[in-house]
């Protein structure tokens, strides 16, 4: 394969935003699509079909659902799993990038991945962690994203998928800047470069060097706020060099998508180095471009740019319209970044303009942007690294597994492992467990502001209970309390033993009274259990006591303020509820 499809003795015009367009050059859709055309039925047209769906599901999203369809109907045809499995995953990706869907997506990759495990191909099996990771990066699970495109990378590697890699590193490279590691990421981003070219992938490259240069502007920002000015003009001088070969290339590929955002960023990029006529051409030429391409994440883009040069050149209004057309596209799909980015613009816009109250409510928006995406980037880090742990457990299991030969220690490692976090008894979490977690969600709703809801619940006069109808009655009453607890949480609510009658629920971004709602149903419920099955006239009640760590409280105290109220309960009489009123009642 010709690297990147340049003609031989092709000389490299010099790339402006006046720069006349080639319509002799024949685009790499084009190409692919006669390779495909040429190929000899079976694996080969498969794979051509392939190739020319996946590049144009990036860079001609007009034509990438048809290409994909026509693929499943010749899969359909051929009678192998491998193939058609193949062309599901195809399509699936085609319908996720043109139409920017991805709920249902993510669904259907994680079923193709345990398709392709089951029908042992790894590859393909990682490049639907890696597009599940896409996909769940913008279903605002950043942390599952990471973790899945983190999975896929040794996969790629082991089997020399230089491409698949390159796509893997471009995603995790974008994770790291989004935590602001901005050095790390464009390490990544040279890396994934480095083996586009290796691999004769000009797509992959495409996005290492866009990536590579908005990473490098942000650098250049973060430079100039911190008043050196020399760092700030190397990333933009970097940021410029990397869109110049940038634009060249999406020039030649005829890159419908890449060629607005390049000529947006090249845009923004010359506002910086303080070249103000040239900044404002290219955004002019980005926002035309955008407009033909088919491509809303393009649109977006260009205007978002656009906005923020007409913004830095004294056009409020015109970055005003610019900003707020840009923003719908970012907020309708969660790109928190480039939201909080374009928010920030928009706010100056406001007040330039005098729009004192639009620009106030914008900025509260921008606040909970900010917020939601320190919190994305807190559950990036964890998963992360939770992940990354229990690999490494994993590959140690298995070196033991292999050199002795012996599955009796994996047993005993899982079900170890599991007692760890549960209660033999009720199946609930045990006490160890649930003070990681509180710990946890403390961390995450201080970060977040949302508010984290602690219920205690002890069983009353249970010593009773064991005295008069026996200890083996005891356990079961236990057993019972702890389903009657389990009934009303929901998955996100944990439900913990925490002693030896004493049950706990944690219920991340619940306030006070909806906790003691939830405790009120627990009590009612206990108290028409019928337990004459245990023994006859068994019966029991529970005191619970509730507490909620509001926005920005200090959430240290939230468990002996639950306890407090837990006790106030058994005081007044027991069988009932009470609120703490720690730290606020929400
Ligand atoms: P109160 O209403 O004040 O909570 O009275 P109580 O009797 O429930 O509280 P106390 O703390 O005096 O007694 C708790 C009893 O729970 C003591 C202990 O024997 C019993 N217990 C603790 N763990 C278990 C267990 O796993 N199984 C059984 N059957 N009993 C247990
Ligand atoms: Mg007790
Ligand atoms: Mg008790």
């Amino acid at each position: 394969m010709r690297l990147l499809g340049l003609p031989a003795g092709y000389r490299a015009p010099r790339w402006g935003p006046g720069a006349p367009a080639r319509p002799s050059q024949r685009s790499r859709t084009a190409e692919l699509r006669s390779a495909a055309d040429a190929a000899r039925p079976g694996a080969p047209r498969v794979w051509a079909l392939s190739d020319l769906a996946l590049w144009c599901a990036d860079a001609d999203p007009r034509y990438a659902i048809d290409v994909s369809e026509v693929l499943t109907r010749e899969t359909r045809l051929l009678g192998n799993r491998r193939l058609k499995t193949w062309a599901q995953y195809v399509h699936t990706v085609a319908v996720m990038r043109a139409e920017r869907e991805f709920a249902d997506p993510y669904r259907v990759l994680s079923g193709l991945r345990q398709q392709f495990t089951a029908l042992g191909w790894p590859v393909a099996a990682a490049w639907c962690d890696y597009s599940g990771g896409i996909a769940l990066e913008h279903l605002g699970d950043p942390g599952g994203a990471t973790v899945l495109i983190d999975r896929s990378v040794p996969v790629f590697r082991e089997h020399g998928d230089r491409i698949g890699e390159a796509r893997a590193l471009n995603a995790l490279g974008y994770g790291e800047s989004s935590l602001g590691r901005h050095e790390h990421a464009q390490v990544c981003y040279q890396q994934a470069a480095d083996l586009a070219i290796a691999g004769g992938c000009p797509a992959a490259l495409s996005v290492a060097r866009l990536n590579g240069a908005e990473n490098a502007t942000d650098l250049g920002r973060v430079a100039l706020d911190e008043h050196r000015p020399d760092a700030a003009r190397r990333w933009f001088d970097l940021a410029e060099a990397e869109l110049v070969k940038l634009a060249e290339l999406a020039s030649v590929l005829g890159h419908r998508v890449l060629q607005p955002i390049v000529a947006a960023c090249y845009g923004a990029v010359l506002h910086y180095l303080g070249r103000h006529g040239e900044a404002l051409a290219a955004c002019d030429r980005a926002l035309q471009l955008a407009e033909t391409c088919d491509s809303p994440k393009a649109i977006a883009s260009a205007r978002g740019f656009a906005g923020q040069v007409y913004l830095a050149l004294g056009d409020p209004d015109r970055a005003s319209a610019l900003l707020t057309a840009a923003l719908e596209h970012y907020g309708a799909w969660g790109l928190h970044m480039d939201t909080a980015r374009t928010l920030r613009a928009l706010v100056d816009a406001k007040e330039a303009l005098g729009a004192v109250g639009e620009a106030y409510a914008l900025h509260k928006r921008l606040l909970a942007v900010e917020l939601s995406l320190r919190d994305a980037n807190v559950q990036r880090e964890n998963e992360v690294i939770a992940a990354r742990l229990e690999r490494a457990g994993e590959l140690a299991t298995q070196h033991s597994r292999l050199s002795r030969q012996n599955t009796r220690l994996e047993a005993e490692r899982r079900a170890l492992e599991r007692l760890a976090h549960t209660d033999s008894l009720t199946g609930l979490a045990n006490r160890r467990h649930f003070d990681a977690q509180l710990a946890r969600l403390a961390i995450r709703s201080e970060l977040s502001g949302r508010p984290l809801a602690l219920v205690l619940i002890d069983v009353d006069h249970f010593k009773r209970v064991n005295d008069q109808f026996s200890h083996v009655a005891g356990d079961a009453v236990l057993g019972r309390v702890a389903k009657a607890i389990t009934a009303h949480c929901t998955d996100r609510q944990l439900a913990a033993r925490i002693g030896g009658e004493e049950f706990a629920v944690l219920l991340p971004g619940r306030g006070a009274a909806e906790a003691a709602a939830t405790a009120e149903r627990i009590r009612g419920t206990v108290a028409r259990l019928v337990l004459d099955d245990l023994a006859d006239g068994l019966r029991i009640t529970v005191s619970a006591g509730v507490a909620c760590g509001p926005p920005g409280g200090a959430i240290s105290g939230l468990f002996s303020a639950a306890d407090a109220a837990l006790y106030e309960a058994k005081q007044s009489g027991r069988d009932r509820v009470v609120r703490s009123a720690y730290p606020v009642a929400t």
